[in-house]
């Protein structure tokens, strides 16, 4: 274990995460309930840090300053929501699509972030996640995907529009796969990814 590692093992002890570290090249894994951080390591420095909110499929980069900054933030906040979570803002319907830290150090107590909101009118928001309200259905499963004659499996959430000319026709939340989330077809314009859909891990029979 090296230095900077003793170092997260304090930090993880007074934030409730849980640490395991070790392989080659070294790396460190942190958990606090449906969330991760995997930080690898070059020698003794932390090299990138990557983040596994609950509802990603894959882990995202963030800045390796972020990790601290992650593990002080409220965990109860952080059980709230989940990646293709449906939600209330205000009366707004939308799905959520990320998390952010927030910029500035809070006045006091943790540290403060938001939820990436996309409404169902395309238009983005950035609501504290205290003010979303969770809105049945339950997150999408990964279905087949709606392109035009596509039998592949829909793992992307996406905003999209019929193909007309009329640019008002209402937006519509479908699933397609990886080719059709970035061309669409004939029939429907993909406005914007929402999300991934993640595939449930099938566990191996004995
Ligand atoms: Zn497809």
């Amino acid at each position: 274990m090296n230095k900077h590692q003793d170092l997260l093992t304090t930090k993880a002890l007074l934030t409730g995460w849980t640490l395991t570290s070790g392989g080659t090249p070294p790396a460190a894994t942190l958990t606090r309930d449906a969330w991760s951080i995997l930080i690898l390591y070059s020698g003794d420095i932390p090299d990138t840090a990557s983040l596994l909110p609950p509802g990603r499929a894959d882990y995202d980069t963030i800045p390796v300053d972020d990790v601290d900054r992650w593990m002080k933030c409220s965990r109860e906040e952080m059980t709230l929501h989940t990646i293709g979570e449906r939600v209330t803002v205000g009366g707004r319907v939308g799905t959520v699509v990320g998390f952010r830290l927030e910029d500035r150090p809070p006045a006091a107590g943790p540290w403060r972030f938001r939820l990436q909101v996309v409404y169902d009118d395309g238009v983005d928001g950035d609501p504290r996640p205290a003010s979303a309200v969770h809105l049945s259905p339950a997150p999408a499963a990964a279905g087949e995907c709606a392109g035009w004659q596509c039998e592949d499996l829909g793992t992307r959430m996406c905003l999209v529009r019929e193909y007309t000319r009329d640019a008002s026709a209402p937006l519509k939340r479908k699933p397609l796969c990886e080719y059709h989330a970035e061309y669409g077809d004939r029939r429907l314009t993909v406005v914007r990814v929402l999300h991934q859909i993640p595939t449930p891990v099938v566990s191996e029979e004995v």
